[in-house]
């Protein structure tokens, strides 16, 4: 299996070097050549799989050998073993035909830990491989941080650099990224908001001498690595609720569009998914866009929803890649038009393409608010605000079939939100009990390349704090 840049303008890569990667080097994103094209039969073989089991099946044929069966089973096996519910994706009814997909069960409470556990066993086992050192450089709009942080700490190998935006996390998710105390782990409190840490690590990635001398690797939502392990709970779901012999549709809460594409990649697998429902906060680029034609970025408004707060959505580039029929001439004119005027209007037939797969929808600060109220009393089942926007546009689609909202993070990561809703606010889990009582290690730094790359530079030569 080989993996192209939606550029075109890149070398093609195996499935190791696409993971260490991250980023291509003509600012592209890596994509499979093809997709594996599996049989209704085959998929439906699959019922009944342990979590693991099935995502050996599901990610196997996208590594192309670069691990043998039995070190992949072993990798998968250690990914998920830590994870606080036996089914690892466990689905709650909400309605008739409204089921939530709770993926907050892992070790930072958030989906993140899906993908990021698993690219963490794989790229450990790589580097054992190849003895070498690398730097993870991620930016986080909260959940990400924290993931990568569990994912890496203590490797004597790795050193994991996370930007976040200085004052624009919840305190549950800036204690995750700064009480751990391990030397390889550097938080970064960036002046600036989710857009502009992205932006800097982009940077940080074109800057190629600055990338081979530091042999700078990435883990952000982009990481192919990180998509494929997603794909796998859309199986886990559909197949639970009668996939491939009933469709299944879901409403994927979305910011920075990786979680929405792994259920895009596992449709073009053949798990027959009806419709894949966009949902965002007020930071709405992607609903705009596909309601107007028009990708056009304005500021972020932080929100009660804050892993979503994000105009540049950079998973986007994968769907338009696809929507103009994997034209990388037609991505990378329309990726320039952003870079240069902030916007671009999809050409239309990727446009009815993009229409014809996704939904979208919106919720406003005070809807989210009434969705965590009105599900808390209807159910007893807490949303996170992340989830509530989920739900609350799901509960606009019109009816047709099962719709599956993923709640993407545990409420208790946003206990201010959920408590101004409720009056209930959520516990942690008893592991992380003691999280307020942890001291904090951080670093300000300014949103701009050189002082970032100078404290990095620093770090990783070992200077002490
Ligand atoms: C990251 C995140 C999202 C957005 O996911 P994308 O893959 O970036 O679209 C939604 N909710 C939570 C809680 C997150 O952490």
């Amino acid at each position: 299996m080989r993996y192209i840049s939606t550029r075109g303008q890149a070398p093609e890569l195996g499935f190791g070097e696409a993971m260490m990667t991250g980023l291509a080097r003509d600012g592209g994103l890596y994509v499979p050549e093809s997709v594996p094209v599996l049989a209704a039969d085959e998929i439906a073989a699959w019922a009944g799989l342990s979590y693991e089991d099935l995502a050996f099946n599901v990610i196997r044929p996208f590594i192309g050998g670069f691990f043998a069966d039995a070190e992949l089973k072993a990798l998968i096996a250690r990914a998920y073993q830590g994870f606080g519910h036996a089914a690892r994706a466990p689905l709650v009814q909400l309605g008739p035909d409204h089921f939530l997909m709770e993926l907050f069960h892992g070790p930072t409470l958030a989906f993140k830990d899906f993908a990021m556990q698993l690219i963490g066993q794989m790229m450990q086992a790589a580097l054992a491989r190849s003895g070498e050192r690398i730097t993870i450089v991620g930016a986080t709009s909260g959940d990400t941080g924290s993931a990568a942080i569990e994912a890496f700490r203590g490797l004597s190998n790795v050193d994991v650099v996370i930007l976040f935006p200085h004052g624009r996390v919840s305190e549950v998710q800036r204690r995750q990224m700064t009480t751990p105390s391990e030397a390889n782990v550097h938080a970064l409190a960036v002046d600036g908001d989710f857009d502009t840490c992205q932006a800097r690590l982009k940077d940080m990635f074109n800057d190629f001498a600055f990338r081979d001398e530091v042999r700078l690797a990435g883990v952000n939502s982009i990481n192919w690595a990180r998509v494929l392990a997603q794909v796998v709970y859309y199986f886990h779901a559909g197949l639970s609720l009668g996939a491939p012999h009933r469709p299944v549709s879901f409403t994927v809460p979305t910011g920075n569009f990786g979680d929405i594409f792994a259920g895009h990649v596992a449709r073009a697998m053949g798990l027959p998914i009806d419709r894949l429902v966009i949902a965002t906060n007020q930071n709405d680029i992607l609903d705009r866009t596909l309601k107007s034609g028009e990708y056009r970025t304005m500021g972020v408004a932080p929100s009660i929803s804050p892993s979503m707060d994000i105009q540049v959505s950079s998973n986007f580039e994968r769907a338009l890649f696809d929507a103009t029929g994997r034209d990388a001439a037609a991505v990378a004119a329309l990726m320039r038009g952003l870079n240069q005027s902030g916007g671009f209007a999809v050409p239309a037939p990727a446009l009815a393409a993009l229409r014809a797969e996704y939904g979208s929808g919106r919720a406003s600060e005070a809807e989210t608010q009434d969705t965590i109220a009105r599900i808390w009393r209807e159910t007893g089942e807490l949303l996170c605000p992340h989830s509530a926007v989920g739900v609350k546009v799901a509960s606009e689609q019109p009816a047709r079939g099962m719709m599956v909202t993923l709640a993407t993070a545990h409420p208790a990561k946003f206990p201010d939100a959920v408590e101004a809703a409720t009056g209930l606010r959520p516990a942690l889990p008893a592991r992380m009990a003691d999280l307020f009582e942890r001291p904090e290690r951080v670093t300000r730094v300014a949103g701009d390349l050189a002082a970032l790359q100078k404290v990095i530079r620093a770090r990783i030569a070992g200077e002490s704090h």
